[in-house]
């Protein structure tokens, strides 16, 4: 574990240090969960926004995008069940002063038992070797039995406390699981109290009555209220998704863990409006389809998981999140929701307007039920990060550290290096750039030696280097660096633009989604 937090340390200032994400308000200290996105960060984000806004847009026939404002009406939020039951149940330690959310100091406990459970798995697995049989260890060994026995039990308390918003009983399993602050170590808690996540602000001026309004907590909202207007200039039949990438505040309690907890982030959110009774089938398509999208990256098809939500939000009838193996353990980074025709019956009672759907084919008017798939640009980011970071031991005793992010990902796509700054190399490398930045993120670098050139490239992602020597004057071709395998092959000046178009373009990876 301490291994880990290192690395994730490692990570974190990795990405400071290379232009990717820095503290907000840096310079007075910063801001408590709010983060910029620097140069590198920036291109990396509007890949994987890109990426999804086509997998989306251009892959489905009946997906549109919107792009909706920030400020809504705030009667919105009051339909949505927003100002009543967006909250999280929060818990302080008196003698650290530490705020928790009580269900996150719930939820590491049982970490922990699957901890305990899966390294007594590997022990045994080691013992056993081929003839381990996993289901039957669990059962019969009296020590594992007994800490699964556990663990479900308070997995089935907890479930049953947080359906029934039992903010004693949430208490009360902290206390029977005798959990302590991991700051001051004692077991001094407070009552559990609910705390609304949504932050106010005030629209207009103060003098004629000023209208508060919310920063929205998601861009579904945005979606909702917009889906007469999309149908009907769209003439949308249904089944059909409307698409939007865009920000979303929080106010968390908890703010750790860097860019994977904000205050202020990033949704990618598609809401797909279904006829009633086939929201399951779709529910399952959307799975499955979303899971693909991400395992298309190549990040390792190991390290992604489903999880079944044990408490099922005030709309939903099932809901399901793709989690994803960060430095500090599986957490969730997209969530898949069956949202039933809440939403859409909710702003039809508020509004009085007729929000439903006439539906050709069965002759009649309802009001369609809707999946939502719903990912933090963030928490990629974060996860498309801390999986392609390595810090690479090389023959020599040299090492380095690269970042082996999905090609179509990276920020730079190519650097092109003159070898010396004279001779008129220089002249050519510029040459190449002008010819390839149409169509590639392309850098120029001549400072420093070559060696350190291609260190700089792998810390950020770069996924080819070319390289001008004498030779090229003579007979146009350059040395063509791949970032994984350091392979360096003599290539044509004339073969450089398909080479790299081939492996770092997006349409690579979304025909894979095909
Ligand atoms: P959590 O349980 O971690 O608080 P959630 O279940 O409330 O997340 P959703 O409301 O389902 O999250 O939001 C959809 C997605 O938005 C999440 O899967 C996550 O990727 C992203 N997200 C939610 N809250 C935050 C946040 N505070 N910072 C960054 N990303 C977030």
């Amino acid at each position: 574990m301490a291994q880990q937090d290192d690395v994730f340390k490692k990570i974190v200032s990795h990405a400071k240090e290379y232009g990717f994400v820095f503290q907000s308000s840096e310079i007075y200290d910063g801001l408590s969960a709010v983060y910029d996105y620097g140069q590198n960060g920036v291109e990396l984000k509007n890949n994987i926004k890109r990426y999804w806004w086509e997998a989306m847009t251009l892959l489905h026939e009946n997906i549109v995008g919107i792009d909706s404002a920030i400020f809504m009406h705030p009667t919105i939020w009051k339909a949505s069940g927003h100002v009543d039951a967006f909250n999280d149940p929060l818990i302080d330690n008196r003698d650290s002063k530490k705020r928790y959310r009580a269900d996150v100091l719930i939820e590491e406990q049982l970490a922990k038992y699957d901890d305990k459970i899966a390294k007594e798995v590997a022990k045994a697995r080691k013992r056993f070797g081929e003839s381990f049989d996993e289901a039957m260890f669990l059962q019969t060994n009296g020590r594992v039995a007994e800490i699964v026995a556990k663990r479900d039990a308070l997995h089935e308390r907890f479930a049953a406390a947080m359906n029934d918003n039992n903010l004693d009983e949430l208490r009360q399993i902290i206390l029977d699981e005798e959990i302590v602050c991991p700051i001051s170590g004692t077991r001094n808690w407070t009552e559990v109290r609910q705390f609304n996540l949504m932050f106010k602000t005030e629209m207009g001026s103060t003098a004629d009555g000023a209208m508060t309004v919310y920063l929205r907590p998601e861009t579904a909202q945005g979606i909702f209220v917009n889906y007469l207007n999309v149908q009907k200039t769209g003439r949308m039949r249904l089944p059909f998704g409307i698409a939007q990438i865009g920000k979303a505040f929080r106010n968390e309690i908890v703010a750790r863990q860097f860019i994977f907890r904000m205050r202020e982030f990033e949704q990618m959110e598609m809401q797909f409006f279904v006829q009633p009774g086939r929201e399951m089938e779709y529910f399952a398509y959307w799975k499955e389809q979303r899971l693909r999208w991400h395992k298309a990256l190549g990040l390792g098809d190991e390290k992604y998981r489903y999880h079944d939500h044990d408490k099922l939000a005030h709309y939903a009838n099932a809901a399901t999140d793709i989690e994803f193996q960060m430095p500090f353990g599986f957490k969730e980074v997209e969530g898949i929701h069956s949202r039933t025709n809440f939403d859409l019956s909710q702003h039809e009672k508020y509004s009085g307007k007729k929000i439903q759907y006439f539906d050709p084919e069965r002759n009649e008017s309802y009001t369609p039920y809707v999946i939502e798939t719903s990912i933090g640009v963030d928490r990629m980011f974060l996860s498309v990060l801390c999986s392609s970071y390595e810090e690479q031991k090389l023959e020599g005793g040299d090492t380095r550290v690269v970042l082996h992010l999905p090609e179509a990902l990276a920020p730079v796509k190519c650097a092109v290096m003159p070898l010396v700054k004279k001779d008129g190399l220089p002249e050519k490398a510029r040459e190449i750039v002008n010819d390839l930045k149409f169509d590639f993120a392309t850098h120029y670098d001549e400072k420093d030696s070559i060696g350190k050139r291609y260190r700089r490239q792998d810390a950020i992602g770069t996924p080819f280097c070319i390289t001008v020597d004498h030779q090229t004057l003579e007979d146009g071709t350059v040395t063509l660096r791949e970032r994984d395998s350091m392979q360096q092959t003599r290539v044509a000046i004339a073969d450089l633009h398909r080479l790299i178009h081939d492996r770092v373009s997006l349409n690579s990876l979304l025909r894979k989604l095909a």
